[in-house]
């Protein structure tokens, strides 16, 4: 029998926090549960976690601060941000401190689960299929420790940004939509409600990691009305 994925789940709403618990025991999952960001915290840098759901507002220490040094340590561990407004400024901050994914409350049950079974999905077969991704502009990365640059200049990476970097690595004679972005790197069925920001918001990130001038791109190109292209250095 295949073990149980472990989920952590990070929540001071008591209604909330209990109605995920009973829907991701329903659907096979092992739970714990925080209501604090502290002790929060402590579980997720102490406890071996598959995917953990971390709200913004916590008492103690929020989400985001949560996600930050969850990510110092542990940049593969999958994280899901519950954002209380759909504001975008929370998201952006949310997926810039390293989450994979935000669900916006009020969220539908249906679609978290679908999100969770997503990432699971994706991060279970997140190993590098090649190890060094030659860009045009002379940035080289390193497929199996996330980072490029050398020792000096280090530039490291999330689990999710290494996997849309190697997704379009694969793809790279030609532009990638945001909706296959979505289906194969995110893992999100067609028929999901998804909001492309995601791909977008993940791409300005490794803009600002990979460019010399993130304003006029020259590694991840902006194709109109197609989608991103990965430009590689010609062999
Ligand atoms: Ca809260």
């Amino acid at each position: 029998m295949a073990r149980k994925s472990r989920l952590l789940i990070v929540e001071d709403e008591a209604a909330i926090r209990s109605g995920l618990v009973d829907v991701f025991v329903y659907h096979g999952y092992d739970v714990e549960t925080a209501e604090h960001g502290e002790v929060g915290l402590k579980m997720a840098l102490g406890g071996t976690f598959d995917l953990i759901l971390l709200d913004v507002m916590l008492p103690g220490i929020d989400g985001f601060e949560i996600c930050n040094r969850i990510r110092q340590q542990d940049r593969q561990q999958p994280v899901i941000m519950l954002t209380a407004k759909s504001s975008d400024e929370d998201i952006v901050q949310g997926l810039t401190l390293g989450a994979d994914d935000y669900v916006a409350k009020p969220f539908s049950v249906t679609q978290l689960v679908l999100r969770v079974q997503a990432v699971l999905r994706r991060s279970a077969f997140g190993a590098a299929e090649q190890r060094e991704i030659r860009l045009v502009n002379g940035v080289v990365v390193d497929t199996e420790n996330l980072c490029a640059g050398g020792d000096d200049a280090k530039i490291v990476f999330t689990r999710r940004e290494m996997d849309l970097l190697q997704y379009l690595n694969q793809q790279a004679d030609r532009p990638v939509a945001r909706e296959e972005l979505l289906a194969r790197v995110w893992g999100y069925a067609n028929h999901m409600e998804i909001e492309t920001r995601t791909v977008d918001i993940h791409i300005a990130k490794l803009r600002r990691k990979i460019e010399q001038d993130p304003a006029s791109p020259q590694a991840i190109v902006t194709v109109r009305g197609a989608g991103y292209r990965l430009m590689l250095q010609a062999q």
